[in-house]
C-alpha cells in the first residue's frame, strides 16, 4: 500500500522568550505531520520584531527542540535576514495598486501586525484619502502600509478543523503589510517564506486559522502555491486562558525540572489522541501511531502538570 505523499513541514517559533508547552505541542505535531509521511521539516525563526526577539532565544529554541527529540533539515532560516525577499513581494503588491499608506495610530498598527493579538483590521479610512491629502500626510510622517482586500470568500479544507471560510472584506478588512517602523508584517513574511522554503504543510495553533484566508489571498496575488493547513487545538491553562509566557510553570525550564523529554512527549501524545494514557515515549516511536484524524478539534485545558 502506498502511504501519503511526503510533505515538507516547518517549525516557525517566535524567539521572544523560552518555549512553553504550547510551542512544544505545535512543534511536536508539525514534526509528526511531516515525518510520518517520510517528509522534510525546516526551521524558521520568526524574529522580525527587533523589540521582542534575541539571538540567545533563537539558540535556546534550537537546544529545546533537540532536547525534545525533534530534528530538522538544513540550516535554520532567520526572518530578520530576509528583508530583501519581503521588500520584493511588497513591491509586487504595490505595482498591482493594492497597497496604500495608512496613517492610523501606532497602537492600531502594532495590533494589526502581530499574529496572536486580535489582529482583525479595524475599519481604516486611509484607503479613501484624496491624492493631495495622502501626499501631505506622507511628507509629515512615515505610514504603515495596508493591503486592499476584495469582497470575496476564501475557503479551505483544514486537516484538523475541516471546512473554514471567510469573506475578506466583511470579516477581516484591509490588513497591514508593513509597519510604520519598516518591519514587514507576519502575514507577508510567512507567505513569502513558506513558499520559498518549499513548505507544503503548515501546522500551527488554531488561533491562526483566521489568518489562512489572508495568506491565501497573498499567495494568489504573488503567484505562490498554497500549502495544506492543520490548525491544532490550543492548550489552555486550567482556568481556560491561553497559555502565555507568564505561565512560568509551563515554560520549558520549569517543565524540564519535573519531566524527562520522553515523559513530556508522552503527555503531549496522549492529548493528541495518539496514546490512551501518558507514558514515556520518543517522537520517533509515535510515527506509526500518528494520524490527523485522532486529534481533537476543541482547545484543551491542561491544568497543572
Ligand atoms: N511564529 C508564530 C508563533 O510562534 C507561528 C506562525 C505560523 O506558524 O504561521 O506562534
Amino acid at each position: 500500500m502506498r502511504g501519503p505523499e511526503p510533505v515538507t513541514g516547518r517549525f516557525a517559533p517566535s524567539p521572544s522568550g523560552r518555549m512553553h508547552l504550547g510551542n512544544l505541542w505545535s512543534c511536536l505535531l508539525a514534526w509528526l505531520g511531516a515525518r510520518s509521511t517520510g517528509g522534510r521539516v525546516v526551521l524558521r525563526l520568526e524574529d522580525l520584531d527587533p523589540d521582542r526577539c534575541r539571538q540567545s532565544f533563537c539558540e535556546q529554541v534550537m537546544r529545546d527542540l533537540e532536547w525534545l527529540g525533534l530534528d530538522w533539515d538544513g540550516a535554520p532560516v532567520y526572518q530578520s535576514r530576509r528583508t530583501g525577499l519581503y521588500a520584493r513581494a511588497f513591491s509586487r503588491l504595490e505595482e498591482q495598486g493594492l497597497a496604500y499608506p495608512c496613517f492610523c495610530s501606532r497602537a492600531q498598527r502594532l495590533a494589526a501586525g502581530a499574529p496572536h493579538r486580535g489582529d482583525r483590521a479595524d475599519s481604516c479610512l486611509c484607503r479613501g484619502l484624496s491624492p493631495e491629502e495622502r501626499a501631505r500626510l506622507l511628507r509629515e510622517r512615515r505610514p504603515a502600509w495596508r493591503l486592499q482586500v476584495p469582497d470575496r470568500t476564501f475557503s479551505l479544507q483544514d486537516l484538523v478543523q475541516g471546512h473554514y471560510e471567510e469573506n475578506l472584506a466583511r470579516d477581516c478588512g484591509d490588513f497591514i503589510l508593513r509597519r510604520s517602523d519598516g518591519v514587514y508584517a507576519y502575514q507577508l513574511a510567512v507567505v513569502v517564506d513558506d513558499a520559498e522554503m518549499g513548505v507544503t504543510q503548515v501546522v500551527r495553533g488554531n488561533d491562526l486559522l483566521s489568518s489562512a484566508p489572508r495568506q491565501n489571498y497573498l499567495q494568489d496575488l504573488l503567484g505562490l502555491p498554497r500549502p495544506r493547513y492543520a490548525h491544532i487545538p490550543l492548550l489552555l491553562a486550567a482556568d481556560g486562558r491561553r497559555l502565555a509566557k507568564r505561565d512560568r510553570d509551563q515554560e520549558l525550564s520549569a517543565l524540564q525540572a519535573r519531566f524527562t523529554a520522553p515523559e513530556l512527549v508522552g503527555r503531549l501524545a496522549c492529548l493528541a489522541g495518539l496514546l490512551p494514557a501518558p507514558e514515556p515515549i520518543r517522537p520517533v516511536q509515535l510515527l506509526p501511531l500518528f494520524s490527523w484524524g485522532k486529534l481533537p478539534r476543541e482547545d484543551i485545558r491542561v491544568g497543572a502538570w
